[in-house]
């Protein structure tokens, strides 16, 4: 694929990218991506991460729209702009963003841009962009959008908000994962819980987003972070990102007072579930000390309840927080997060467990399902 210019934004182009039939079939087609409307951008792909909210369109545990590009997490340079996009320019380097507020609404304009209503009742829910329609179509007919981005895919079409502008002399590939698990994790841990100095932290779940929220909860200045997890492998990496202990679910008989033991029975000031299991957020409340919070940061299936007592909560004047995307203002934090990434403050590279090409999609996902990938990056021009 050339360099494209701005003049030729007026022009469709066929790309290929993985389709979800919405049944269980992942397949590899070429598709006719649109050229961006007004207000939206083309982005030529350099990498896509593969996530589990992509694993719970696939497990059909979330309902979207399909036909579907999946892929909501990915990085690349802007290839075309629509009308009106006077502030980005063919060879920009951008991360993707799959809350790209409409800047308008009530929760855009109160600098909540992560609860934006526009995002939520067309992008999230039609897997539409903005107007209702999509860029994306082949012979099945229309194609949807995943949260607006659809990065496993050569090409995408998105919301002008949607690509976020950071500088080139970072990874392009690897700054992929700073569009979803570094701004969640991290997000989580100094948006959504103001993690102070001293405090002592729990991240149960150490996929992408667990170590994301660790490497954050490091940077905080947590005084304890102890990391929980499954796999062993997993807990020694948390270690080398910053947890100072480790508690392997797979042997503790019982996790929360494994966790309890690790700080004297005095329970937590934050306790992030990085994982959306019901026993993972039980657990997560279960394990606070006084005044503590337990941030829901990984997300579960549709439709589940967890349960806790509400009177132990009030005693102890404990929260339970909500976390939607690191409660992240994307135009912000994503290039502060680069510049981290450059600064050697945050490691991206020990959490990208492997590269593969677009074709092998449906099997890193099937990788990750099994617990035995991190993050790993899809790469379409591989
Ligand atoms: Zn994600
Ligand atoms: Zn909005």
């Amino acid at each position: 694929m050339s360099t494209p210019e701005t003049e030729s934004s007026n022009e469709s182009t066929r790309i290929r990218a993985a389709v979800f039939d919405g049944n269980g079939t992942i397949t590899i087609e070429d598709v006719d991506l649109a050229a961006p409307g007004p207000g939206e951008v083309r982005v030529k792909v350099a990498a896509a991460g593969v996530c589990h909210s992509d694993l719970h369109v696939t497990t059909r545990a979330w309902d979207v729209p399909a036909p579907v590009v999946l892929g909501h997490e990915g990085s690349g340079v802007v290839s075309a702009v629509g009308s009106g996009v006077d502030d980005l320019e063919p060879g920009d380097h951008v991360v993707l963003n799959w809350v790209p507020g409409c800047g308008e609404c009530r929760a855009c304009q109160a600098g909540r841009p992560a609860q934006c209503s526009l995002v939520a009742s067309v992008v999230a829910t039609g897997g539409t962009l903005y107007d209702g329609t999509t860029r994306l179509s082949n012979e099945r007919g229309t194609i949807h959008h995943y949260l607006g981005v659809s990065s496993y895919a050569e090409e995408v079409v998105v919301p002008r908000s949607g690509a976020i502008k950071v500088r080139k002399d970072a990874p392009l590939e690897d700054i992929a994962i700073v569009g979803c698990a570094i701004a969640t994790g991290v997000g989580a841990v100094r948006n959504t819980a103001g993690v102070q100095p001293g405090s002592t932290v729990a991240v149960i779940g150490c996929g992408g987003v667990g170590l994301a929220c660790v490497q954050g909860a490091r940077l905080a200045g947590a005084s304890r972070i102890v990391a929980v997890d499954v796999v062993a492998e997993k807990l020694t990496l948390a270690r080398t990102l910053g947890a100072t202990d480790v508690v392997d679910a797979s042997t503790a008989d019982d996790v929360v007072a494994a966790l309890r033991a690790v700080v004297d029975d005095a329970g937590y000031d934050y306790v992030f579930d990085a994982i959306g299991k019901i026993v993972t957020t039980e657990q997560a409340i279960a394990a606070l000390g006084l005044g503590g919070a337990a941030v829901i940061v990984g997300l579960p299936p549709q439709g589940e309840r967890a349960s806790f007592e509400p009177l132990a909560l009030a005693e102890a004047d404990q929260r339970i927080l909500g976390s939607n995307y690191g409660s992240a203002v994307p135009e912000r934090d994503i290039p502060a997060l680069v510049d981290e990434v450059m600064a050697g403050k945050l490691d991206l590279a020990s959490m990208i467990s492997g590269r593969r090409p677009l074709d092998e999609a449906a099997a890193a996902l099937d990788d990750l399902a099994a617990g035995h990938a991190l993050r790993q990056l899809l790469i379409p021009s591989a």
